[in-house]
């Protein structure tokens, strides 16, 4: 078939490679290479995350946000006059909330995760990307047991999910990395995961065996994806047939799948790095700071600070807070740390309301199929939904239960 994805980040790229080694005729288009610093895929942490199926809302978050907010030291951030835009998205977020919801999350975001680093080396096999795939754990890091001890609920969850980790006080910590400062008291260390080393290069060398294989690029905005008598119509700078469309466009999905009559209640939780080079000290594994919400993870170019969530939408500029309070964040963390240069950003997390990606054929246009919104955790579930559309586009039923994840779950 002939088939057009739109959008080249991780998921975009995954999906044309599993669908060119399909055999089928495919042209990704993107307004920026793949790789490129625009993208979600480009700047976050690059953790292979399997374990994170926890959705940010948990109970008691309305309690925190203040706090988060307000806080010298808060890891949220609002631009304020955004706030009237945004509640459409955010009370349904925040009414998600609770125990119950959470666990659904947790049962869903299970089905695409717990085999999400096999995918990684799966997609990546034979080609130059399997040079940035690492293999490890990753720690999760706390001040002390007790800090740990309030995420119970969280960790119970993993748990009953088939996940395993290595409980570490400070001692056990300092062995495996004797650079922490004092405010590393408790760590919890789960295995089986992974790092990328160099998220934008891995896109792009993935990318780069779709294109040997055979597979298009056009660089171009696609404006509209419509259904046609006998397929799909994409229109970027000209009108183009396909028999078979992907919208994976990131966090700027939302206009196109509306475009078709769906209500996709889509935001952005925008996220930053920072990425120190030449650092003198480097993490043993990545690490997420359960407190401070970013992860440090040790990269090709440095040591890159990665997390935070700053609500704004996808036009304003990038804020300088996030960036300092990183950079006061990682002395605490690691009190002799020097390093020479920097690099910073600010890319965009697409989110819906449930915390869970849609992943399937559009119910208003046929042979249109979406693909976006894995908020926190694209990175890591990239591969396996690039594997479940070319699946579902050859008529193979995914082993997974995909109802979680209808393209019609928000329209009424
Ligand atoms: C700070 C931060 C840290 C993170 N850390 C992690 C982590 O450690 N692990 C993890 O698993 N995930 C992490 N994430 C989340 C992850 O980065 C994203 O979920 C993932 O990259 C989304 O991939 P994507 O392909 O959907 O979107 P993107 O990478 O943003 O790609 C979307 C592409 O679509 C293109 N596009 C959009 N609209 C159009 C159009 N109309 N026409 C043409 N092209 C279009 C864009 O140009 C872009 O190239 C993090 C995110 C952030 C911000």
């Amino acid at each position: 078939m002939k088939i057009a994805v739109i959008g080249a980040g991780i998921v975009g790229v995954s999906t044309a490679l599993w669908l060119v080694r399909d055999g089928h005729e495919v042209t990704v288009f993107d307004r920026v290479d793949p790789g490129d610093p625009t993208q979600a895929s480009y700047g976050n942490a690059g953790l292979l995350a399997r374990s994170m199926i926890i959705q940010v809302p948990t109970p008691g978050l309305l309690r925190e946000v203040p706090g988060m907010l307000f806080r010298k030291d808060g890891p949220l951030f609002l631009k304020w006059w955004y706030l009237p835009r945004l509640l459409p998205w955010l009370v349904p977020f925040l009414r998600r909330a609770n125990e119950a919801a959470v666990r659904s999350t947790a049962a869903a975001l299970t089905d695409v995760l717990t085999d999400a680093v096999d995918a990684h080396h799966e997609i990546a096999r034979g080609t130059a990307a399997e040079q940035y795939i690492e293999n490890g754990v990753y720690t999760f890091l706390y001040k002390d047991k007790a800090a740990f001890e309030k995420e119970a609920l969280d960790f119970a969850i993993r748990r009953e999910h088939g996940f395993t980790w290595e409980e570490l006080d400070r001692a056990a910590l300092l062995e495996r990395d004797p650079h922490l400062g004092t405010k590393a008291g408790f760590g919890a260390s789960m295995f089986d995961h992974g790092w990328i080393s160099d998220p934008g290069a891995y896109v792009a060398a993935l990318f780069d065996e779709f294109r040997t294989l055979g597979g298009a690029f056009t660089r171009a905005e696609v404006r509209s994806v419509v259904p046609a008598e006998a397929g799909v119509i994409v229109t970027a700078d000209v009108a183009q047939e396909f028999d078979r469309a992907v919208i994976a466009s990131g966090a700027w999905s939302r206009k196109l799948a509306e475009g078709l009559g769906h209500h996709v209640p889509l935001e952005t939780e925008r996220g930053y790095h920072l990425m120190l080079k030449n650092p003198n000290i480097k993490p043993p594994n990545p690490y997420l700071l359960g407190a401070a919400k970013f992860g440090v993870s040790g990269m090709t170019h440095g040591l890159r600070c990665a997390g935070l969530v700053e609500l704004g939408g996808l036009e304003a500029a990038a804020s300088t807070k996030p960036l300092d309070l990183f950079r006061r964040n990682i002395r605490t963390l690691y009190p002799a740390i020097e390093w020479e240069g920097e690099e910073t950003w600010m890319g965009h997390r697409p989110t819906l309301t449930d915390s869970l990606p849609v992943i399937g054929e559009s119910t208003r246009a046929k042979g249109i199929y979406f693909a976006f919104g894995a908020q926190h955790i694209g990175m890591t579930s990239g591969p396996k939904t690039g594997r479940l559309i070319a699946d579902m586009i050859a008529g193979r039923t995914p082993n997974i239960d995909m109802s979680p994840f209808r393209t019609d779950r928000f329209d009424s």
